[in-house]
Parts: structure tokens; C-alpha cells; sequence
């Protein structure tokens, strides 16, 4: 067993890979001296990002390069190197820099002297974001800590470190849609923060367009909470209360003989009703995709070939058999998950 491993999930990160190397590297020697490995998984990136990543594999031992077969996005992509680390302290980290190797020591000394399983790291301020970014991402993390009863951090990222623990309990959660730092709140133990500037993008423009951005938005409401279904039933109840009031004046309009030409008025409620109807829709839309999602119980990703020395069976995934090159023991061969 590595004592560290270093996850960073990477899709079109050509241009950071390099210089990630080398600062995780630094920070990884000198927290772990020689051991631990760095777990780079390239979700199927459309620049020159998996040539960088095995020739760092080739040059370092230290390094696995996990190739998926296309693009699973971030929370996916994370989990494929979740589930094939093998250390006993884990760190996720982004490839862009963001945020501080260098915050390791510090990271791994208050998990050791407050026996924590968990440590995340709070941005207490971002730069380089557009404000649209900052003040979009500042109110979906107030809309979700009131929407959930699970405490999932304000202003924190994936950048945390874990303890095998932790993560083993991470791994043991099968969802398709995953909010992985909501997850990491979910089951518990002692987590702790700890306080960080988090710095401009080293190169490159974010992977995170507003489409990506909403559908992230949207896994973590729906996954962890059962509010705008509520929202749905509340809306349903107040028009059912708002058409009653209106059946009475339309019957008391009729027994006093008064016959309003009510275009307008009654316009105005088929647009109403009709636009609250449609919300509604898309509400349990929203919930009943994901169920049929979930029901399909697919892997969650699938590596196409593994760069370097490493990779435990994979739990939540599927590594394809031809290619799958590792020594370590129930490293190689067709694993379909259970
Ligand atoms: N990423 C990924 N797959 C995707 C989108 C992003 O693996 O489909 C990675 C990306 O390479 C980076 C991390 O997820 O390491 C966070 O993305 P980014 O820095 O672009 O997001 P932002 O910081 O702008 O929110
Ligand atoms: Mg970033």
C-alpha cells in the first residue's frame, strides 16, 4: 500500500500538466518522501493531454495514467481515480491549478493532530473567476445548504484530502450521479477546513461552460434534495386553494347575472396554469431521469488502457481487458463490477 495518492481528474489540460507535475511532485516528496504515486485520468481529452500523460508515466514511476474512453465529465472522471488509488491518505486536486499543492503538509498535519478523516480545503477568495462564476457559485452553495439537510461545506471544491477510511466509504456509494463533495459530507467521520486563497487558472480557459455548470447544479439538488419536489406540491396546493376562490366568484358572478367579457383574466390564468403545470413537469422530469439513470446500474466509467504501475480492481468501473497493464495483484484481466 502507497501512503499517498494524489488524484487529478484532467480534460484538455495539455498546457498545466507539466508544471502539475512537477509541484505535486515537490509537495508529495515532502510530505511522503518516496512514497506515494500521482493518479492522472484523462477524460477523454481532445488536445495532446494523454501523449503528455504517458510520456510523464514513462519517465516517473511515481505517476499512473489512467486513459478513459471518452469523456465522463469531472465528478466521474475523479471517481475512476477514487476507485484505483491505493493510498492510505488521498488528495484530490484539479489539474488547473487552482488550488495549492504546497497546502499538503499542512493539510496532513491537522488530519494527524485532530485524528480527522477528512480535510477540505474553503476558498476565501478566488481570483482570476469572472464575477458571473463567483456570484453564481456563491448562490447555489447558500440554495443548497438550505435546500439539504446534509451539512455540505459553503465555498468548498473537491480539493480535500481523505483518509482511506474516508474514501473506501466514498467507493462504497454506487450513484450515477454524483456530487462528490456532497457525498464526502454525507458520510460523515470528522472533517475539518482549512482556509486557502485560491489562485488563477496556471493555463488554459475552465472546462466548466454554464451548460456543465447547470447540470452540476442540478445533480447536486436532486441528489440531495427532496425540496423542489416539495416546491412542486407547494405550487400544486396554492393554485389548488387560488382556483377554488375562483370557481366561487365565477359562480357567484353567475347568479348575479353578471357576465364579464373576461378575455384578459382569463387569458392570463391558461398562461399561468399552463407555465406552472410545465415547471412542475420538469421538475419530477429532472427526478425521474436520474432514477431511470440509476436503474440501469452501467459502470460508472471505463478505462480504455492504464499508463504505468498501478490500479487496484476497480469497484464502480470497467477497465477494458486487452490493455489493462498492471502488475499489482487483480490489477489486469476483465473486471466487471459485482
Ligand atoms: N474536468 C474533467 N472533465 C470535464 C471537465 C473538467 O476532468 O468534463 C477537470 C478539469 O480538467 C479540471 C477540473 O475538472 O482539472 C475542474 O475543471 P475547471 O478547472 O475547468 O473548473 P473551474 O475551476 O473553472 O470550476
Ligand atoms: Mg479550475
Amino acid at each position: 500500500m502507497t501512503s499517498l495518492s494524489i488524484v487529478v481528474p484532467c480534460f484538455n489540460e495539455e498546457a498545466c500538466l507539466g508544471t502539475l507535475h512537477q509541484r505535486l511532485s515537490a509537495a508529495a516528496r515532502e510530505s511522503a518522501g518516496d512514497d506515494y504515486e500521482i493518479v492522472l485520468v484523462n477524460d477523454g481529452s481532445r488536445d495532446g493531454s494523454w501523449a503528455i500523460m504517458q510520456q510523464i508515466a514513462a519517465s516517473d514511476p511515481h505517476v499512473v495514467a489512467i486513459n478513459l474512453s471518452r469523456n465522463h465529465g469531472h465528478q466521474l472522471a475523479l471517481t475512476a481515480g477514487l476507485d484505483l488509488c491505493r493510498g492510505d491518505h488521498v488528495l484530490i486536486i484539479d489539474a488547473d491549478l487552482q488550488d495549492p499543492p504546497e497546502l499538503l503538509g499542512g493539510m496532513l498535519e491537522c488530519m494527524r493532530l485532530n485524528n480527522a478523516d477528512v480535510v477540505y480545503g474553503v476558498r476565501k477568495s478566488r481570483t482570476g473567476e469572472t464575477a458571473f462564476k463567483r456570484a453564481t457559485a456563491h448562490g447555489f452553495y447558500r440554495l443548497l445548504s438550505r435546500a439539504t439537510d446534509v451539512d455540505i461545506p459553503l465555498d468548498a471544491g473537491d480539493f480535500r484530502l481523505m483518509s482511506r477510511r474516508a474514501l473506501d466509504t466514498l467507493m462504497a456509494m454506487p450513484e450515477q450521479a454524483r456530487f462528490i463533495r456532497g457525498m464526502v459530507a454525507w458520510i460523515g467521520f470528522k472533517q475539518l477546513p482549512i482556509a486557502y486563497d485560491r489562485a488563477e487558472r496556471f493555463a488554459g480557459e475552465t472546462k466548466y461552460p454554464l451548460g456543465k455548470m447547470i447540470r452540476f447544479a442540478l445533480d447536486a439538488l436532486t441528489g440531495f434534495s427532496s425540496a423542489p419536489l416539495k416546491l412542486a406540491s407547494h405550487a400544486g396546493m396554492a393554485l389548488s386553494a387560488g382556483s377554488l376562490l375562483l370557481i366561487a366568484y365565477i359562480a357567484y358572478a353567475w347568479a348575479v347575472g353578471r357576465n364579464v367579457p373576461g378575455w384578459t383574466s382569463l387569458m392570463l390564468i391558461v398562461v399561468i396554469v399552463g407555465a406552472v403545470q410545465m415547471f412542475v413537469l420538469a421538475l419530477m422530469g429532472e427526478y425521474i431521469g436520474r432514477l431511470y439513470n440509476e436503474s440501469k446500474r452501467r459502470p460508472l466509467y471505463i478505462v480504455q488502457e492504464i499508463a504505468g504501475n498501478g490500479g487496484r480492481p476497480p469497484r464502480l468501473g470497467y477497465v477494458a481487458e486487452a490493455t489493462a497493464k498492471s502488475d499489482s495483484p487483480g490489477g489486469s484481466g476483465t473486471r466487471p463490477i459485482k
